[in-house]
């Protein structure tokens, strides 16, 4: 299996790198020039970028990365990303480091939107987050009930990549969610230990974000109840996640 790390970028961003032996890839370079530098300071040669999805901060630095490298980039057939050779429109395998990856179809934070699942490992871009879920730029409330879905689905030791360091103010609205989840307390505090001295606070497991994240929540009975409470229309599953992804964006 290839190892996995990050380099951050931006504000909040995380581009996963990679490697084995000196072969690397990277999962949403938005920027190229921190991509660059790594690779120079540890002496690796860039084969492939795996693309999640259109947004700049995803895939702004593949044009760069191109130019310097003879890269496959891997991508979302439907949207639209710079300099793509392999289009992708999920279910199928891919070749990564020589390990088989699962390409996924997450749509909800936007239309194309991929994930890529390694044994243990899944980068799911802007689709799952620490704690939280991305936004609605693009699909339906259920369309993304239903992306989440097929993740939780996934083994519970699977490490979630994500590409946003967004995990304490997910948190916050969390515990607004579910106050008396103790789980959730637990990892409030183990998150903010994290973060003071600077450190991620991801890949978390799977297991972590069933048992914390509101939005693989959505049959629970509190998180039922704060939907209801939030305007959700009934009880499934899809209009709880519609009341409590609303209730985040103005939270
Ligand atoms: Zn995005
Ligand atoms: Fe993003």
């Amino acid at each position: 299996m290839f190892k996995i790390s990050l380099i951050p970028a931006f504000k909040d961003n995380y581009i996963w790198l990679l490697t084995q032996g000196n072969r690397a890839f990277v999962v949403d370079p938005g920027d190229a020039a921190p991509v660059l530098a790594r690779l120079e300071t540890d002496g690796l040669r860039l084969e492939g970028i795996l693309i999640t999805h259109h947004h700049a901060d995803h895939q702004g630095g593949v044009a760069e990365l191109k130019a310097r490298y003879p890269v496959e980039v891997f991508a979302p057939a439907g949207e639209s990303i710079t300099g793509v050779t392999r289009p992708l429109s999920g279910g199928e395998s891919i070749d990564v480091l020589g390990q088989s990856v699962v390409v996924m179809t997450v749509p909800g934070h936007t239309l194309g939107h991929l994930a890529y699942h390694a044994t243990g490992a899944l980068f799911c871009g802007d689709t799952l987050f620490g704690a939280g879920c991305g936004r609605l730029f693009e699909g339906t409330p259920a369309q993304m009930s239903a992306s989440l879905d097929s993740i939780a689905n996934l083994p519970d030791d699977t490490r979630i990549y994500c590409a946003h360091e967004y995990t304490e103010a997910n948190l916050r609205f969390a515990l607004a969610v579910e106050p008396e989840n103790s789980a959730l307390q637990q990892r409030v505090v183990e998150v903010a230990a994290l973060r003071a001295v600077g450190l991620p606070s991801v890949p978390s497991t799977l297991a972590e974000e069933k048992a914390t994240n509101p939005f693989l929540r959505c049959a629970e009975p509190a998180v039922i109840d704060a939907g209801l409470q939030h305007a959700a229309v009934n009880r499934s599953k899809t209009a709880i996640f519609s009341a409590i992804r609303g209730w985040r964006n103005n939270f």
